[in-house]
């Protein structure tokens, strides 16, 4: 079976990249009828940013990307890795055991001089194995005896290191560009190298989609599978989300904050078919359902380069999202007292006009509430009819007793001496404030009549 997870660390916010990731495997793991796990990766404690855990299952749930396995499914030993110290360390040793880690003593001045070296040589920075050699009894001793050591994977010094990507395909790595990495650190905390790697082989996971920021990672984690005798998963990394400036999108990206987006009225159905395209070209530009979504996700087909976030293209999904909103979700933001039985009339009329669902309550002003003024302001550019327009579009109103508009429209068209948009314009903008909006028959028809007078009274005022 496909096990699938998104393994962020709790330092800050979703943003929209993070976000694609997370969908990105769900997909994958809906499609194949597979498994999805939420695990949150806090080795690294001094980095961990308050309330960051809550906000980014809250962020999930709102999208609807349903963990099987994560917090509130099980026991945090299963998903959290500070609450796994023990299980890392039994990993830890047998490695050790079988001589695919060892304990280094080398102080962080000979690190240090040992990189300004390389540095000043032209070499990338690169651990010289200096203590690879050392006797493995004689190293337990000294740590028994309290001297300060990390533990380093064993890796090849040469050679090639090549895995196929999900992605991009193969890919091949020079051996004798990495050294010997840390996996464990002289206070007793694992690196992310290997805390990720153990947890994936632990959980059975057998795809990773993840950014390509971790792409380099790859061989050495593949190493420490080798070492552990457990086969790795399929990586696959995905291309960087990037702003409108061409740069990576990060915890400070305001503008593509999950909960930002949220707070200002996006729709989850919207952000999700917005994130499921981006540098995921699909066939169709309908509005898709999480299966929907799931279908056709095919890790080969993503973008190799980088995806720039594009606002324009989210309101577009939201505009999609907006029109197809169930009426019945529509009515849970509605604020503002609508009669009863012009209640889904009036939702099905206004839905098409909104940008977010709250714009609701501004419509439900518009049409129902007699304390709601239009503001004159708004009018500033088109000439006003007299008052004497108001006055006779009231009467003719009242005399037809119709709200039938193919009756009523000619009607008011032969009273006012004025067609089309001559006489419609100032009338919506009378009754509703605004130059544009629905059917304005419907919004005569919708408007309860001492409202109607009332707008039409202070119009010709
Ligand atoms: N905690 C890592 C991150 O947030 C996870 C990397 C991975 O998915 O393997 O970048």
């Amino acid at each position: 079976p496909v096990v699938t997870r998104f393994a962020p660390s709790p330092t800050g916010l979703l943003h929209a990249g993070n976000l694609r990731t997370a969908l990105f495997n769900y997909l994958l793991a809906r499609r194949a009828g597979g498994r999805f796990i939420l695990r949150i990766e806090d080795s690294d404690a001094s980095r961990a940013y308050p309330d960051a855990e809550a906000a980014l299952q809250q962020d999930l749930e709102w999208l609807g990307i349903d963990w099987d396995l994560g917090p509130g499914r099980d026991e945090p030993s299963a998903w959290r890795q500070s609450a796994r110290q023990d299980a890392y360390q039994a990993a830890l040793d047998t490695l050790m055991a079988g001589g695919r880690a060892y304990y280094c003593f080398c102080s962080i001045e000979r690190l240090r001089a040992l990189r300004e070296a390389q540095q000043k040589a032209g070499q990338p920075p690169r651990y010289d194995g200096c203590c690879a050699a050392l006797d493995p009894d004689e190293a337990a001793t000294r740590v028994a005896a309290g001297e300060s050591a990390t533990v380093r994977l064993r890796v090849p010094a040469t050679g090639d290191m090549t895995f196929d990507d999900l992605v991009r395909g193969e890919q091949r790595f020079d051996a004798s560009a990495y050294g010997d990495p840390v996996i464990r650190r002289a206070d007793g905390s694992v690196a992310f190298l290997f805390a990720n790697a153990l947890d994936d082989a632990r959980m059975g996971v057998t795809h990773v989609l993840r950014g390509e920021d971790h792409l380099s990672n790859t061989p050495l984690q593949r190493q420490l599978f080798n070492g552990l005798g457990v086969a790795p998963p399929c990586y696959g990394h995905l291309s960087l989300v990037v702003d409108a400036h061409g740069a990576p999108l990060s915890k400070r990206s305001q503008a593509a904050a999950v909960a930002a987006l949220r707070s200002q009225g996006y729709r989850p159905e919207a952000l999700l078919n917005y994130l499921a395209r981006l540098g995921n070209p699909m066939p169709g530009d309908d509005l898709l359902d999480m299966d929907g979504l799931a279908e056709g996700f095919a890790p080969d087909r993503l973008s190799r380069s980088p995806a720039r976030f594009d606002p324009t293209q989210l309101d577009g999904w939201q505009q999609q999202a907006m029109a197809a909103i169930p009426l019945s979700t529509l009515r849970g933001y509605l604020q503002i007292e609508v009669p009863a039985e012009r209640l889904d009339g009036f939702l099905a009329l206004v839905r098409p006009n909104l940008r977010v669902a709250e714009e609701v309550n501004d419509w439900a002003e518009r049409i129902f509430s007699a304390d709601w003024r239009v503001d004159p302001a708004t009018a500033a550019g088109s000439p006003q009819p007299a008052a004497a327009f108001y006055e006779t579009v009231a009467r003719v109103i009242e005399a037809t007793g119709t709200d039938d508009w193919s009756a009523l429209r000619p009607a008011l068209e032969a009273a006012t001496e004025r067609r089309g948009g001559a006489m419609m314009k100032p009338l919506r903008h009378a009754l509703t404030g605004l130059g544009h909006g629905p059917a304005l028959g419907e919004i005569i028809r919708l408007m309860p009549e001492p409202v109607r007078r009332l707008r039409l009274q202070r119009a010709a005022a």
